[in-house]
């Protein structure tokens, strides 16, 4: 019994197919999102389709989540909130917090010790706490956003970047830029702070064991700024930006069997 997922999300979209039977993924697949959704979405899942070299007629449901799940043809919807809980379950099932940075928010979900969320928090006002950020970063040093990390390695002192919004913020940046500050140090003071932005979600109340998914997950250094920020160690599943795709077929999985 196959079941898919799809996050249509505001920066990327992302296809998971699952096989029941297993709990094994059989195919994923990403796009950055453009400016059609609905129609993406259907050519992203054609392309799982075809590298899992099944067909439509194969998979039993299709559950869409995410920003533009509503424009998805899917047998239903689910929020964000609830597919990544799940994700989280399947992948990590002992984590009691999830913190998610994706494109163009963040979220931070406490659940109980059986995955249920318990409560959450999310910021979607401001660009300083999102993976946008770090994007707006990158473009201005004439880079791709996953080099990032790499371009951190080794700074001695992260610049303190004060601004509390992405536009100043980028201002400041060209600041430090332009007085010659290494931009080893610069990338390092921009993963803190949004990694501050994400922590200020949890008021200082974080239980153990701390997921971290959506893309920013992939940015090296961004796990141990959050650590840092968050004053606990966390840990990011495989393939984090597929845990809101992977958590909608694991939602379809559920509604045929219960
Ligand atoms: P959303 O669900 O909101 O669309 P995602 O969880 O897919 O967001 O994360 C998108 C973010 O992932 C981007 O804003 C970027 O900061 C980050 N990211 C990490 N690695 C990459 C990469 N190789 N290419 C593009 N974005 C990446």
């Amino acid at each position: 019994m196959i079941c898919a997922g799809i996050d249509a999300g505001s920066r990327a979209i992302k296809v998971v197919l699952l096989d029941g039977n297993t709990g094994q993924v059989l195919s994923r697949c990403s796009a950055d999102q453009l400016y059609q959704p609905g129609r993406q979405a259907q050519e992203l899942f054609e392309q799982a389709l075809a590298a899992g070299g099944l067909t439509r007629r194969d998979v039993r449901r299709v559950v869409a989540t995410g920003y533009a799940r509503a424009a998805v043809q899917a047998d239903t919807t689910v929020t964000e909130i609830t597919c990544h809980a799940i994700g989280v379950r399947h992948t990590l099932p002992a984590a009691r917090t999830v913190v998610e940075i994706g494109g163009q928010d963040s979220k931070l979900l406490r659940l109980d010790p059986d995955g249920r969320v318990r409560d959450f928090a999310m910021n979607d006002r401001c660009a300083a706490g999102t993976g946008r950020f770090l994007e707006m970063v990158a473009a201005r040093l004439g880079v791709p956003v996953g080099e990032l990390g790499r371009m951190a390695q080794g700074n001695r002192c992260p610049a303190a970047i004060s601004s509390m919004c992405a536009v100043f913020a980028e201002t400041e940046i060209i600041g430090l830029l332009a007085s010659g500050r290494p931009q080893a140090e610069i990338i390092a003071g921009v993963q803190a702070a949004v990694a501050a932005r994400v922590a200020a979600m949890a008021g200082g109340r974080v239980t153990r064991p701390v997921a971290f998914t959506g893309g920013v997950a992939q940015v090296d250094g961004m796990a141990g700024a959050l650590e840092q920020a968050l004053g606990q160690a966390v840990i990011i599943p495989d393939n984090p930006q597929y845990t809101g795709a992977l958590g909608a077929a694991l939602a379809a999985l559920r509604q045929i069997a219960p």
